[in-house]
């Protein structure tokens, strides 16, 4: 027997999506943005209680269409609060959404991809392979969720105040879909969240963070981890494509003519690799023109992987160095303890598990 029709999913649409649903379906265009109100803003999960729109299109819209957000398959919460969600998604795939809390800050770390293409040598998400990217829906449903998921805050009207495409896969890979997701956050119709509250992780794909920057320009991340090509090749198989001074001049030309737009560069910490003061200097060095911030990552362990964590000296004489240097540099708190839910600890659930690309990790 076939396998029954799924009806669209209005979790689906963007404003777009859901405007010419609105003209397919005969009504003006305003009822669209209601619909993004109800859906996002205010996180309505039955189309009846959309009571400002007319009986008859609620009737049509619950004929023809459905609220569908992704099947929780586990929620683990570790002691410090922070929260994770390991999402099944159409067709079997799973993926791993984390929210961390703070007292004036609630996070979610969002995946923009099933697995990951790039092959970072300390990863995790990198050990399983890349399936393929997310929707416009299924990296939006991840908020909507959250939202929905969540206890009222007695501070924040709602609970997620900042979202970092920090989770599994190389947001700017999946480039179109990120930014319409990133269109429907910012929509004051629908999270009304700021541009400098969402935050987009990347690698280092230099064509995409210009393109970043003239279609969608939110706070930038970049992942480094190295002070120079040598050692960044082996660590992110990326740079053999877009070497450390391509990426720190896209970086430059992201931050250029605006003040308050920053960079801010993620350097996981690994014993013995890239944790020497030298490195630290030489990061100094090579960070100096850019006004950064350095955001230090003390490395979480994968099983498997030959890498382990600096002691606590260590990451603190690296900061020092950099400090010296006139940088702000800070140590990321480890968060998420006990449920996996750290920086390059989510998995997932890939399937089918596809060949990674070889020689250096980028889709021809
Ligand atoms: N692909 C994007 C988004 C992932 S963000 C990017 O590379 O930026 C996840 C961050 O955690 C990246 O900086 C990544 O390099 C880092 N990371 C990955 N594995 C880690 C681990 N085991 N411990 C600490 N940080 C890790």
């Amino acid at each position: 027997m076939d396998a029954p029709l799924l009806k669209p999913n209005l979790l689906d649409l963007d404003r777009p999506g859901l405007a010419s649903l609105c003209a397919q379906l005969g009504e003006k265009p305003f009822r669209a943005d209601q619909l993004l109100q109800w859906l996002h803003a205010r996180g309505c999960d039955d189309v009846s209680a959309m009571t400002n729109l007319s009986k008859a299109l609620r009737e049509r819209l619950q004929e023809t269409t459905e609220i569908r957000p992704p099947q929780v398959l586990a929620d683990r919460e570790a002691a410090d609060g922070t929260r994770k969600w390991l999402l099944r998604l159409a067709g079997g795939s799973g993926i791993e959404t984390v929210y961390i809390p703070e007292r004036r800050r609630g996070t979610l770390c969002v995946s923009s991809q099933v697995g990951c293409q790039l092959n970072c040598s300390f990863c995790s998400t990198a050990q399983q392979g890349f399936n393929r990217n997310l929707s416009v829906g299924e990296i939006v449903s991840q908020v909507w969720l959250a939202n929905h998921l969540l206890p009222p805050h007695p501070v924040r009207e709602k609970p997620i105040t900042n979202v970092v495409f920090m989770g599994m896969g190389e947001p700017l890979l999946n480039f179109d879909n990120v930014v319409a997701a990133i269109r429907v956050l910012l929509d004051d119709l629908a999270y009304g969240l700021s541009w400098r509250r969402v935050t987009v992780s990347t690698a280092g794909v230099v064509p995409m963070i210009d393109r970043l920057r003239e279609e969608c320009p939110v706070a930038l991340a970049v992942s480094l981890h190295a002070p120079d090509d040598a050692l960044r090749d082996e660590l992110v198989p990326l740079n053999r494509r877009y070497p450390i001074s391509e990426l720190l001049e896209a970086c430059q030309r992201y931050v250029a003519g605006n003040e308050r737009r920053r960079v801010t560069f993620e350097y996981t910490l690994l014993a013995g690799i890239n944790d020497h003061p030298a490195q630290a200097r030489a990061l100094g060095k090579l960070l100096a023109r850019l006004q950064a911030k350095v955001n230090l990552i003390p490395y979480n362990p994968v099983p498997g992987l030959p890498y382990s964590t600096s002691s606590a000296e260590a990451v603190t004489v690296f900061r020092d160095e950099l400090q010296r240097r006139g940088l702000v540099a800070t140590v990321r708190k480890t968060r998420g303890e006990g449920i996996d839910g750290a920086c390059g600890q989510l998995a997932g659930k890939v399937l089918p598990r596809q060949r990674r690309i070889a020689t250096n990790g980028v889709p021809a």
